[in-house]
C-alpha cells in the first residue's frame, strides 16, 4: 500500500504537500535503473558530462525564485537566506561541474604511468533538512561528473523542495542519471543496503555510524559529512566588537541549525564582562518570525522534537548553575528566542551535545591552555575559531578541527574542501582532492 510523507511549514504547522514514501522495492528498482543508465553515462566523455551538467543548471536558473520560496516555506529560513541557498546551488552546480572536470582528468606520471579517475557505479546521496538543496547539490555534482549515476534520498522534513529542485534539474539530464527516492531513515537504510557502490552522506553522527556499519559488508565507498560542536576562543587582546558580532552571528545563523554553528565560546575572564554585555546587546536585536517577515533573522525550529531538545539543553544548563543573560528555557511554540547563557561547564549537555539552535553559550577561562583543552575535549572536530592578536596563530595551531578560522569564520575560500576532523566526518567534498573522492583511482602502466 502506498504511504505518504507529509511536509509542513515549521512556522505554523500548515500542510504544504506530500510525496510518496518509497518502499524498499522501489528503492531497489531506482538503483537498478541508475545502474542501467550508468552504462552509457560512464562512456560519455568527461568534458561532455561536465557540459551536460553545466547546461542543466543554466536551464533551471530562471526558476531560482520559486525554489527559494518553497525552500523558505518548507525549511523555515527567511527568504533572503533561502534565495542565497537556491541561487548558490544553481551557481555551484556550474562551478563544480567545470572544476570537477579538471580534477578528474587523467594525469601523466613519470615512466609512462597514467593516473585515471574512473566512475565507481551508482552513488547514493542522503541529505539533511538544514540546507536542503545545497547539501545534496554539493555531493551530487562531483558524483555525476565522475561518471557515476546518483540516487538521492533527501530528508523527510524537506521532500518538496528537493523534489522540485532536483526534479527540474533531472529533466535536463539524460534519463536515469539522477533519480530521487523519498522516505525517512528506513528508505535511507534501504538505499545504503542496495546495490550501490558509494554513499555520500550529510547528517548526524548517529546516522553516519549506522551507515558505516551497513556499508562495511561490501566495503562501499563513503564520504560522510557529520555533526559538529564548534568552539570559539576569544583572547584577551581580541577586537571585542568584531568578536562579539561574530559570536552572535555564528551562533544564530540559520537559527543555529548549522553544522558549523558556534556552539561553545571560551572567553578570557579579563574581558568577559564587556564581551558578554556586548553579545547580549547584539543578540537582543535579532528577531524571530516566519520566512516572509522582512525584519526576521531567526526562523522557526524545524520540528517539535528538535525544539524540545534545545529547550532541554538550556534547562539542563540552568539547573547546573549557568546564568541566563537573555532568553532561557521558557520558549514559545515553534521558535527559540535569542538566548545567551554564561557559566557553561563541561558537565552541561550544552557543552558536549550538538545544540542546533540559536543559543550563545559562554564560559570564562583564566588560562588559554584551559580554553584549548576544553575546545578540543569534544568528540567532534568540524570547525573552530579563535579571535585574538598576540599568540593567536599558536592557539589556532592547537585546535583539533578540519576548518579553523583566525579572526574570522572557518571555511576558507570557495576552492577549499569542506572537511571535518575526528567524529565530524570521514572523507570530504569540494576542491580538487574532494572531487576525486567520488571516483575510483586507477593506475595504468604503459
Ligand atoms: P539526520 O542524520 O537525522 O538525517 C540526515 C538524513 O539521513 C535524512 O535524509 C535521514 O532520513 C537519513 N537517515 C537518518 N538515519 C539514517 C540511517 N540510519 N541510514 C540511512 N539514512 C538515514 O540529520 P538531520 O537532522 O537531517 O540533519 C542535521 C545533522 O546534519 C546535524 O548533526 C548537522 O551537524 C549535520 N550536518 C552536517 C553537515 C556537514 O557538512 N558536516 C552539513 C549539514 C548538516
Amino acid at each position: 500500500m502506498t504511504s505518504l510523507i507529509q511536509s509542513f511549514d515549521p512556522s505554523n504547522g500548515e500542510l504544504l504537500g506530500e510525496v510518496e514514501n518509497s518502499t524498499t522495492q522501489q528503492v531497489n528498482a531506482a538503483v537498478a535503473r541508475a545502474k542501467a543508465a550508468q552504462k552509457f553515462w560512464r562512456k560519455t566523455p568527461l568534458p561532455e558530462r561536465a557540459r551536460i551538467i553545466n547546461n542543466a543548471y543554466q536551464a533551471i536558473d530562471h526558476l531560482t525564485d520559486s525554489f527559494s520560496e518553497l525552500l523558505a516555506r518548507e525549511m523555515g529560513k527567511d527568504i533572503r537566506r533561502a534565495t542565497g541557498e537556491a541561487g548558490g546551488a544553481v551557481y555551484m552546480g556550474q562551478h563544480y561541474a567545470q572544476d570537477a572536470a579538471r580534477a578528474l582528468s587523467p594525469r601523466q606520471l613519470s615512466g609512462g604511468t597514467e593516473l585515471q579517475y574512473r566512475p565507481l557505479g551508482v552513488v547514493g546521496v542522503i541529505s539533511p533538512w538544514n540546507y536542503p538543496v545545497m547539501m545534496a547539490n554539493n555531493l551530487i555534482v562531483p558524483a555525476l561528473v565522475a561518471g557515476n549515476t546518483v540516487v538521492l534520498k533527501p530528508s523527510e522534513e524537506t521532500p518538496l523542495v528537493a523534489e522540485t529542485f532536483f526534479g527540474e534539474l533531472k529533466k535536463h539530464l539524460p534519463d536515469g542519471v539522477l533519480t530521487i527516492v523519498h522516505g525517512d531513515r528506513e528508505a535511507g537504510k534501504a538505499l545504503v543496503e542496495s546495490e550501490i557502490q558509494m554513499i555520500a552522506f550529510t547528517g548526524s553522527k548517529v546516522a553516519g555510524q549506522d551507515i558505516m556499519a551497513r556499508a562495511a559488508s561490501k566495503v562501499k565507498r563513503l564520504v560522510m559529512e557529520l555533526g559538529g560542536k564548534d568552539p570559539m576562543i576569544v583572547m584577551r587582546d581580541a577586537n571585542l566588537e568584531q568578536a562579539a558580532r561574530f559570536a552572535v552571528a555564528g551562533s544564530f545563523e540559520n537559527s543555529g541549525q548549522m553544522c558549523t554553528s558556534i556552539e561553545r565560546i571560551y572567553v578570557d575572564e579579563r574581558i568577559a564582562d564587556k564581551f558578554e554585555q556586548r553579545v547580549t546587546e547584539i543578540a537582543n536585536m535579532y528577531q524571530i518570525g516566519p520566512w516572509d517577515m522582512p525584519s526576521v533573522n531567526i526562523g522557526p525550529i524545524i520540528n517539535a522534537t528538535q525544539h524540545a531538545k534545545i529547550v532541554e539543553q538550556i534547562k539542563d544548563a540552568e539547573e547546573k548553575g549557568a546564568t541566563i543573560l537573555l532568553g532561557g528555557s521558557q520558549q514559545p511554540e515553534r521558535y527559540i528566542r535569542p538566548t545567551v547563557i554564561t557559566g557553561m561547564t563541561p558537565e552541561m549537555k550544552i557543552e558536549t551535545e550538538e545544540t542546533f539552535g540559536p543559543v550563545v553559550s559562554i564560559s570564562r577561562y583564566s588560562d588559554v591552555e584551559e580554553a584549548i583543552e576544553r575546545a578540543n575535549a569534544s568528540e567532534y572536530g568540524l570547525g573552530a575559531v579563535v579571535f585574538g592578536n598576540q599568540g593567536v596563530q599558536d592557539v589556532a595551531e592547537e585546535l583539533e578541527a578540519g576548518m579553523v578560522g583566525i579572526n574570522q569564520g572557518q571555511g576558507g575560500s570557495g576552492d577549499a574542501p569542506w572537511v571535518g576532523a575526528k567524529q565530524s566526518g570521514l572523507g570530504f567534498h569540494g576542491s580538487v582532492d574532494g572531487h576525486r573522492q567520488f571516483a575510483q583511482v586507477r593506475v595504468v602502466s604503459k
